[in-house]
């Protein structure tokens, strides 16, 4: 189905012509649809399967068939605009949003905004505006003051506009959580049911989620009515279009010196490194700095300006390495990063999952290069129980660990290496190896011996200098 079948505004149906937009993708063919109809949705989807346009399509569309309301929009008016300092509350009434994003950290809330102004190019009577913590109140005072259509929101300060009578949900006709396992995870639920709670029952909620298990799964039961259940093919979540590797190092310096060298291949435009702490992120981008890569570091001690400005950097071209911690990086939709890179290994799979889903944007393909500790080898297992895949060994001439890559372990006979899984021989590449992807100088080799999977009882020993990981 096209986009154009589906039956969407014309006015937006010129917007996705002019993003390059040629048909929807696997989640917005079920989706669009039904919300159009006025379902309530609750999603399975991973970033980058084109959840946001899910979502914003349909209630630009919908935005864009209601007749204009009889009282024009309160733009302009002296009564609407907050006094000097913002800080009028007798002469500032409510805005009233039709839509409501909700997001769990600023940089996705930044996204969703500027990607429903991409959708609603055309429709000049729809606006969306991201509130956010970090942002000085005046200017989102000023922007409330607007009476928005869509709110895109963080929860945290959404909950302090409405707590001083800034925001009235009378009007809202959809509700959007977007992310909804993240938010929940990042301890938002009792923003998330207080704001709920302000909004009509008449509203559509459409939630989009990693995964609808569990606690997320409850909290999608509680908030919608009689939701479609969509689940979008595995085959996306599996990041297909990303080859992986792994390189094992011995400690801290030999992972150091590996990166750079790394870092050094030509074939990447762009790359993301994470990191698990917020110093490691500034250690790393000063130490490649100094090394003569052009890095730059994001994490959540940043001023929220910094960050803005550091992802605008990346976006014009003008950073080549974005060093950043998980939370950070979360929803960063740059298309031109070509590889990414594992510093340290997150602490969950599903981390891992989101991590090297930051490149191979838009149906491009992308490279993960995680940097692992022989002592992290149960971290490894994890992952690959989680993705269904092998990650391939490859091993740098010239920076060969002192240690073999483990091949010790032999796998039990007929055993495959994860439960129900596919059966796949160790040492193959994930996905076929694209030919952007040239080998650097003294190429990787893949590790000749089958690597048999880790026994979950077997402690390897540790060897060279001792360091946390994974340390917050
Ligand atoms: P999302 O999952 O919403 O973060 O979207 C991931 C990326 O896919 C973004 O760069 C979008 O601009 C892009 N995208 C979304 N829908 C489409 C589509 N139908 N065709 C091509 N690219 C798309």
């Amino acid at each position: 189905m096209t986009f154009a079948e589906i039956g969407l505004h014309p006015a937006i149906l010129k917007a996705l012509t002019d993003s390059g937009y040629s048909e929807p993708t696997a989640v917005q063919q079920q989706a669009i649809p039904a919300a159009l109809a006025g379902r309530d949705l609750m999603v399975s989807s991973q970033t980058g399967s084109g959840k946001t346009a899910a979502f914003m399509l349909p209630a630009l569309h919908l935005f864009a068939s209601q007749e204009r309301p009889a009282v024009a929009p309160r733009t302009g008016g002296a009564e609407r605009r907050p006094g000097p300092r913002g800080h009028d509350r007798h002469r500032f009434q409510p805005a009233q949003p039709k839509m409501l994003v909700l997001t769990p950290t600023r940089e996705l809330a930044l996204q969703v905004t500027a990607a429903t102004e991409k959708y609603g190019r055309q429709l000049h009577q729809v606006r969306a505006v991201a509130i956010l913590g970090g942002m000085p109140y005046p200017k989102q005072m000023e922007l409330l003051g607007r009476n928005p259509e869509i709110l895109v929101a963080t929860p945290g300060r959404l909950i302090d506009h409405m707590s001083s009578g800034k925001i009235d949900f009378s009007q809202l006709q959809i509700l959007v959580l977007d992310e909804a396992d993240r938010m929940l995870d990042m301890g938002f639920i009792e923003d998330i049911e207080r704001i709920v709670a302000a909004t009509p029952a008449s509203r559509q909620t459409l939630l989009f989620s990693a995964t609808l298990d569990g606690t997320v799964g409850d909290l999608a039961q509680r908030m919608t009515r009689s939701a479609l259940r969509i689940q979008v093919d595995a085959v996306s979540a599996k990041h297909d279009n990303i080859e992986q590797r792994m390189h094992f190092v011995d400690d801290l310096a030999h992972k150091n010196r590996l990166l750079d060298h790394l870092l050094r291949d030509v074939s990447i435009d762009q790359a993301l490194v994470f990191t698990a702490t917020k110093r490691d992120a500034d250690t790393v981008s000063d130490r490649l700095n100094v090394a003569g890569l052009n890095a730059a570091a994001l994490h959540g001690d940043m001023h929220q300006g910094a960050r803005n400005r550091t992802l605008a950097a990346m976006r014009r071209g003008q950073v080549r390495i974005l060093v950043a911690t998980d939370v950070a990086a979360r929803g960063i939709d740059v298309p031109t990063i070509t590889h990414v890179f594992n510093y340290d290994l997150p602490k969950a799979a599903e981390d891992y999952v989101h991590r090297i889903g930051r490149t191979g944007r838009a149906g491009r393909s992308g490279l993960a290069i995680s940097l692992v500790h022989f002592a992290e080898q149960f971290n490894v297992r994890k992952i690959e129980r989680f993705t269904k895949q092998l990650i391939p060994v490859e091993v740098v001439v010239g920076h060969e660990p002192t240690r073999r890559a483990p091949s010790a372990n032999p796998r039990p006979a007929g055993k495959p290496a994860w439960k129900g899984g596919e059966k796949r021989s160790y040492g193959q590449p994930s996905a076929p190896a694209d030919k952007r992807f040239s080998k650097p100088a003294g190429a990787p080799r893949r590790d000749g011996a089958p690597r048999a999977p880790y026994h979950d009882s077997a402690k390897p020993s540790h060897g060279g200098a001792r360091r946390s990981y994974g340390e917050r």
